[in-house]
């Protein structure tokens, strides 16, 4: 826990979010400025700035950050249609929480990259 993360404190449940899935390692919950009609964020329940510090010991919890990404993309029904996963990391991409966050976009169609 790195006690001035927003991400952190949802974790822990000391902030409140529409969370729609939880387990050992992760939280999913409603991006509070939804930019599509489906935007959720997945985030590690451990705190990890960014994509970029990412190390081996991650191996599991990263890909268990896109497995279950897909797989909320399922359960809010986006999944036919197609759905974007998404990590902003660093300045140029607009990263505005430094506790790496997995971006499900969907329910519409997505400005193409
Ligand atoms: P970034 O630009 O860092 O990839 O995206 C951060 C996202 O977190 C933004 O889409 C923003 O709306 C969302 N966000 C920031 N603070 C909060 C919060 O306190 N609660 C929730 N649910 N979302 C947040
Ligand atoms: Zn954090």
């Amino acid at each position: 826990m790195t006690s001035d993360c927003i991400f952190c404190k949802i974790a822990a449940h000391e902030v409140k979010a529409g969370i729609v899935y939880e387990d050992e390692d992760l939280v999913a919950f409603h991006d509070i400025h939804p930019k599509y009609l489906v935007h959720l964020l997945i985030i590690p329940k451990q705190h990890v700035a960014s994509s970029s510090e990412l190390g081996p010991e991650h191996d599991a919890v990263a890909g268990k950050l896109l497995r279950i990404g897909a797989a909320l993309a399922e359960k809010q029904g986006i999944a036919a249609s197609g759905f974007r996963l998404v990590a902003n990391t660093g300045p140029n991409a607009g990263q505005a929480v430094d506790h790496l966050h997995i971006h499900l976009f969907g329910g519409s169609p997505l400005r193409p990259l």
